[in-house]
């Protein structure tokens, strides 16, 4: 047992297993795996204009939500099925991997039709039979902290996952509710740290909705891999003020080479590489 932390059962020391989440690239390995993107895939040209900006890094992993989990009903609510056709097109037009989120039970199948990995948003840490369901896909499965979870309720959210057989699953840290409001939410590293000695599973942090501010991105992301992630899930635009979801979050294209450089230090200080 875990003595600092009741309730968690100390299993593993730094030593998740690599989740393969396309032939040749895993997450929670040596190597760090950056993934970037769009909040929401809002067009063919927006989208195509991230996915070769990323090619042109080496980055190997497009973001995108074409279901989005937005707190306004008034809010853009994402493409739907056109944006799974986009987000497909473009990662092969680039030889990208994708990740995107399935929101309800029903999407489930069709997410896992266009994209290699499924997210579980925040908001849907606990939403058990989506869990369910996604643990029956043949998909790996990121799995977002709730913002108001904490790392046991998480924990156990994943196992809900792995017992209905699909153990490929990955942790996102992504910021959790504090009561500071000048960022949009809170990065938690110690739980990144925690996760990773206490959890089976890789852990990737998320520092765009961690901090809510484009200007605390990279800081945030260097702080995520610092602490031990095994990868960064962060939101890019072409034109980030006019941005149809998380304009203040977005990373515009140009800051991206910047970001990836950062993080390849902060890596190599830590003996591991950036994919
Ligand atoms: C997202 O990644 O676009 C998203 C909605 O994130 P979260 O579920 O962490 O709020
Ligand atoms: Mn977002």
């Amino acid at each position: 047992m875990c003595l600092t932390c009741p309730g968690i059962e100390k299993t593993i020391e730094n030593s998740s297993r690599p989740v393969q989440i396309a032939p040749g690239l895993a997450v929670g390995g040596a190597d760090v795996v950056l993934m970037a993107g769009p909040c929401a895939v809002e067009s063919y040209e927006q989208t195509r204009a991230i996915a070769e900006a990323l090619h042109q890094l080496g980055i190997r992993v497009i973001r995108g939500g074409a279901f989005k989990p937005r707190t306004s009903p008034d809010s853009f609510q994402g493409l739907g099925l056109d944006g799974l056709k986009i987000l497909r097109a473009v990662a092969d037009e680039f030889g990208l991997t994708v990740i995107t989120e399935a929101l309800g039970v029903r999407h489930v199948e069709l997410v896992a039709e266009y994209a290699d990995v499924i997210q579980i948003g925040s908001r849907n840490m606990q939403h058990y039979p989506l869990l369910w369901e996604v643990g029956q896909a043949d998909k790996p499965v990121v799995l977002k902290r709730g913002f108001m979870s904490t790392v046991s309720e998480w924990l156990s959210a994943a196992e809900h996952i792995s017992r209905r057989g699909n153990d490929e699953i990955i942790l996102c840290e992504r910021g959790i509710r504090t009561f500071e409001p000048s960022t949009r939410n809170t990065l938690d590293t110690n739980a990144i740290a925690l996760v990773k000695q206490t959890s089976p599973y890789p852990v990737i942090g998320d520092p765009s909705h961690a901090t809510g501010h484009a200007d605390l991105v990279i800081p945030a992301a260097r702080a995520a891999v610092a602490a031990g992630a095994d990868g960064l899930l962060v939101e890019v635009h072409p034109e980030p003020r006019a941005a149809l979801s998380d304009a203040d979050q977005a990373l515009p294209l140009e800051a991206l080479p910047e970001l990836h450089k950062q993080i390849g230090r902060i890596a190599a200080a830590l003996g591991r590489s950036l994919v």
